[in-house]
């Protein structure tokens, strides 16, 4: 009964059509044929000015969700969410906004919201009572350590230092944000400022967390007091340090507003062609999200130009993943293929992390995450890939990049953590082989910047020659990938192998 489907593959030509790590690429596979303007459609469609930077949560963000899933229909996918038969995947989020107002007054000094002071959590509030300084305000049992343990804040409006006991770095600093409001909620206290130590200018700071965010909606409850940072004058800081003997304090705040809302991912899915291996699924992705217009954008604009259009970050991306996709409707690898657009990653990799929380197939059938974003890129002679060495699939990608004359770009700035920067980082926290597949970029410099997250970022300024050559590349080496004989896995060490493990089960 085992020759039917071997026999179909024969006739179909699609075990022969498919290169094994031996052979030689068969160069009549359909992204030897890509069309530099068919792949520019869908660029500049993705890219343009009425989509408005493509916010999550806005309509031109569903647009392009509409867009996406209505090429994966006419490619002949199957949908990805088979409790609705749709190619939506809703991803419940909530849209939090800045106090309208709030002040606090320390002493003869008062910090108003949005001018030195930033509410960042919290309730509305109207509390007086003295300030006291709790060294980093921060709880933590197992380590011994609790600032608030001969401290009475009770009623008291506290100020601590930023971080956490032996890290002040960015990661404690956010990691504080989250935690310490409960921390001081619990010693009694009625409101919490850390002292503002981040190393960007306060500036862009408040444009990061003063304005509109948003959040999977994980049904964690809101701050009960408000929390927030003050940009203290140097000399008062230290003044603070020393003690607080007799400063009084209010604090007023009309609280943190909150919608739920949601954005959706989009994907489809394409069965292996070889039975055997059809169970095993590779998950392709990129993020078709960006940031939106105007002041939602982050950076410089004018009325000139207010749109943040996003063609490299993250158009570029999101349209190779459709060639890939339309290249493997017409000869599919061995393995199962997922197609899934996510939604949300300028606003903190969301709607990845929602999937890998709530996956459509199982994460232990799915063996590998090829996600396709950029900043942009400086060297159209190569492709980069962050997280090069780590999984088992160099020669993969090598011989991808070389059967179209480019190069490979390995782990470029390593001094911006790029793999854990985007959509990838979700799917390898919980084990799945990952890496992020981007356009050739040998640093940050002046050409990446000249685009990246900037009004600048047009389809017309997009190279077509190399945006096709980069879609012929991401595809190839996807299909290498998912007809290899034996799966991919964490290199012995890594940081994510211990997860890989225990997703997969330890014979691997
Ligand atoms: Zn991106």
């Amino acid at each position: 009964m085992k020759l039917l489907p071997v026999l179909f593959l024969l006739l179909s030509g699609g075990l022969w059509a498919q290169p094994q790590s031996a052979a030689a690429i068969d160069r009549t596979l359909p992204e030897f044929g890509f069309d530099r303007l068919e792949l520019g459609g869908d660029l500049f469609f993705l890219s343009s000015d009425y989509l408005a930077g493509r916010r999550t949560g806005s309509p031109g963000n569903e647009i392009a969700a509409e867009y996406i899933a209505a090429q994966l229909r006419a490619y002949g996918y199957a949908p990805l969410n088979a409790a609705d038969s749709s190619y939506f995947q809703t991803v419940p989020l909530r849209k939090i906004q800045s106090p309208v107002s709030a002040e606090v007054r320390i002493g003869e000094r008062t910090y108003a919201h949005g001018g030195d002071m930033l509410i960042v959590r919290g309730p509305e509030a109207d509390v007086s009572g003295p300030v006291v300084f709790a060294n980093y305000g921060w709880v933590d049992e197992e380590e011994g350590h609790n600032d608030y343990a001969n401290l009475d804040v009770r009623g008291k409006i506290v100020v601590t230092r930023p971080g956490i006991p032996g890290d002040q770095g960015q990661q404690a600093i956010f990691r504080g944000v989250s935690e310490k409001a409960e921390m001081a909620a619990s010693a009694g206290a009625v409101g919490i400022f850390e002292i503002y130590a981040l190393p960007y200018p306060w500036q862009g700071f408040k444009g990061f967390l003063g304005g509109e965010r948003m959040s999977v909606d994980d049904g964690t409850p809101a701050a009960t007091i408000p929390y927030g940072f003050i940009k203290f004058e140097d000399a008062f800081v230290a003044e603070l340090q020393q003690g607080t003997d007799g400063l009084d304090g209010h604090l007023t705040s009309t609280g943190m507003r909150s919608a739920d809302m949601g954005s959706r991912n989009v994907g489809g899915i394409l069965r292996g062609s070889d039975p055997e291996l059809a169970d095993q699924y590779m998950l392709m992705t990129a993020h078709f999200d960006h940031v939106g217009v105007g002041a939602q954008g982050g950076g410089y604009y004018s009325a000139a130009d207010s749109i943040f259009n996003g063609a490299r970050d993250n158009a570029f991306g999101t349209t190779s993943l459709l060639a890939a996709a339309r290249a493997f409707a017409h000869a599919p690898p061995r393995r199962s293929v997922i197609v899934l657009a996510v939604t949300g990653e300028e606003l903190g990799l969301l709607g990845s992390k929602y999937y890998a929380d709530h996956p459509l197939v199982p994460l232990e059938q799915t063996v590998f995450n090829f996600n396709t974003d950029g900043a942009g890129y400086n060297d159209t002679s190569a492709i980069s890939v962050i997280g090069m060495g780590r999984t088992g699939i160099d020669e993969q990608i090598e011989r991808a990049a070389a059967a179209f004359g480019a190069s490979v770009i390995a782990n470029p700035a390593p001094e911006q953590g790029l793999f854990d920067r985007s959509d990838n980082v979700s799917f390898a926290a919980k084990g799945v082989p990952a890496l992020n597949f981007a356009p050739g970029m040998t640093e940050f410099d002046d050409v990446i910047f000249k685009y990246y997250h900037q009004v600048t970022d047009n389809p017309e300024t997009v190279d077509l020659a190399y945006l096709k050559r980069y879609c012929q590349i991401y595809t190839l080496a996807a299909r290498l990938i998912a007809n290899r004989d034996d799966l991919p896995f964490w290199k012995e060490g890594d940081k994510y192998e211990a997860a890989g493990r225990s997703l997969y089960g330890t014979g691997k």
